[in-house]
């Protein structure tokens, strides 16, 4: 866990790999003989010092990308002859593509998400606050089987412009467009999804760009297989977004690899040319943000198989009618 009180594995070069934990967090360890052992450090011990030394000789180490600098730095201190790295080059190659039983649980969390965009259809929207929406949406999350409802997006009207909008005391009215994202975790692994909703008919202006957007969404998900490059799949979405008009409102990536983490390599974005390989699952998400007016976003979360695009999301990605 990311505390103050240091938790690492160390594994040297050589030899068997420790597990240093606090003596209190111990207890929720579960054992690995083989795999690591287990070192519980008191509260008067220096963690970053038994850790020093259980590094073995070593002239280079890699660290965990979101281990905390005052570990880093404790470490830099303690083996200044030690030239540190961050683990992502390494981790990135074992993380990305992932095998069959961890496509499973993507897909369980995906269908989970399905199931609450199903039940969104019909909630009504009209009169209630963001927050409000927001709260029963992580409530339907963890009903659906997730461990965790790790964040949920709900901006409404001219809030759907920021993309990350936190939910608020805005009050949903007849007429407004309401950006859904939201995500938790099952089994470990990581869902998130967005629908569009429309709070009664939606106005012209509100149907065409959605028309665009789905469009966009979709030729991206069919354009993915083994080999492409992950800056097509971002170009594909981009492309048609640009050719109506709307390419200075989307603003952002087309898409972010998930897994363990919700955001992880590969990232779908212009100037990645990662080679899509089987077994890499990402998100593809573009979106329309007029700012004062509205936002619209549409999110699955994609496999890539051996013969193109095994999709996790299986609800209709159509703008959503509610009352
Ligand atoms: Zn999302
Ligand atoms: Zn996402």
């Amino acid at each position: 866990m990311p505390l103050e009180r240091l938790t690492m594995l160390v594994v040297p070069t050589e030899g068997p790999a420790t597990l240093l934990v606090p003596e209190l967090e111990a207890p929720r360890v579960t054992p690995r003989p083989g795999e690591f052992s287990i070192r519980p450090w008191g509260e008067t011990e220096d963690p970053v010092g038994l850790a020093a030394g259980l590094m073995g000789r070593a002239e280079r180490a890699a660290l965990g990308d979101t281990t905390w600098s005052v570990f880093l730095m404790g470490l830099q201190a303690a083996r200044p002859e030690v030239r540190f790295e961050p683990a992502a080059g390494l981790m990135r190659e074992l993380r990305m593509r992932k095998d069959p039983d961890e496509i499973e649980l993507l897909r369980q969390a995906a269908a989970a998400t399905d199931r609450v965009v199903a039940r969104l259809d019909e909630t009504v929207f009209t009169g209630r606050t963001e927050s409000d929406l927001a709260a029963e949406i992580a409530a339907m999350t963890l009903e659906e089987g997730h461990e965790v409802a790790t964040f949920t997006i709900v901006a409404s009207g001219p809030n759907g412009a920021s993309p990350h909008h936190e939910p608020g005391g805005r009050t949903m009215v007849r007429g407004d467009t309401v950006v859904i994202d939201f995500g938790g975790r099952l089994g470990g692994y990581c869902s998130d999804t967005t629908r569009t909703f429309s709070i009664g008919e939606p106005s012209p202006a509100v149907a065409e760009a959605h028309a665009v957007l789905l469009e966009a969404q979709q030729a991206a998900v069919a354009a993915v297989r083994p080999g492409r490059a992950a800056q097509e799949i971002d170009r594909v979405a981009r492309r048609i977004i640009e050719d109506a008009g709307f390419g200075r409102h989307f603003i952002h990536r087309t898409g972010h690899g998930i897994g363990l983490d919700e955001h992880e390599h590969p990232y779908i974005v212009e100037g990645n040319d990662l080679a899509l390989d089987v077994g890499m699952t990402f998100s593809i998400e573009p979106g329309i943000y007029v700012p004062d007016r509205f936002g619209m976003r549409i999110e699955d979360i994609v496999a890539v198989a051996p013969e193109g695009v095994d999709p996790l999301n299986r609800s209709p990605q159509r703008l959503h009618l509610v009352e």
